[in-house]
């Protein structure tokens, strides 16, 4: 069972995740795989940093999606697949949605291109639940910037602002084109009222 978490930055997925994870460890008997993207191994590693220790400017757009995808398919070869493989359950903070929605909504590469690409790093693995923590723009800049120096936040110019906007409509248009696999929590709730959310869609899809 894969299961990916999904929502544009400060929607509180990290969070519910510690959460639905330690509840779940103590109830059910399946081991729990808890991973995010890129993952731990040493590849993944320095891939990850040339993804974050960049400028906006300075990297291709493209260039910047084929390294999430490298990432992505060192990720599922070295830890999710062999999860899998032991009937371990997987829970990844982030995967191939975030792609469509920031390199494909936000970058403006386009969703099918993204997607193209990213088959053939995943060979068409989808999760089987993807919980997308919806959140308006206004409000995850907001949080965004409370975690942010001031210096920080002054460099959250207009361009970035239309950038948060495309991601969020994209991952909007995907749940509305998924919605056998995406189920939406509403993530301006308090974060107990996530908590109990996302444990209610995990508890059900799971006894399914
Ligand atoms: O929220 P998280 O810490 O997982 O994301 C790290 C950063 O990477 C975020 O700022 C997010 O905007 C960015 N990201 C991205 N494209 C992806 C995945 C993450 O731009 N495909
Ligand atoms: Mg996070």
């Amino acid at each position: 069972n894969f299961i990916t978490f999904e929502g544009s930055d400060g929607a509180g997925k990290t969070t519910a995740l510690d959460r639905v994870v330690a509840t779940l460890n103590d109830s059910i008997s399946t081991p729990i795989l808890r991973t995010r993207e890129p993952g731990g191994d040493r590849i993944s590693e320095q891939i990850r940093n040339v993804i974050l220790n960049r400028d906006n400017d300075e990297i291709d757009a493209k260039t910047e999606a084929l390294l999430y995808a490298a990432a992505r398919r060192q990720h599922l070869v070295m830890e999710v697949l062999p999860a899998l493989a032991k009937h371990q359950l997987v829970f990844c903070d982030r995967y191939l949605d975030s792609s469509l929605a920031y390199q494909g909504g936000g970058r403006q590469l386009g969703v099918q291109a993204v997607n193209d690409m990213n088959q053939f790093a995943t060979g068409g693995l989808t999760p089987g639940l993807t919980i997308y923590f919806d959140l308006p723009v206004e409000i995850g800049l907001k949080r965004i910037a409370d975690n942010r120096s001031d210096d920080e936040v002054n460099r959250l110019d207009v361009e970035e602002v239309s950038f948060y906007k495309r991601v969020h409509e994209t991952y909007n248009q995907l749940a509305l084109d998924h919605p056998e696999r995406i189920v939406k929590v509403d993530a301006t709730q308090q974060p107990d009222q996530v908590y109990d959310a996302v444990l209610t869609i995990l508890r059900d899809y799971l006894n399914r």
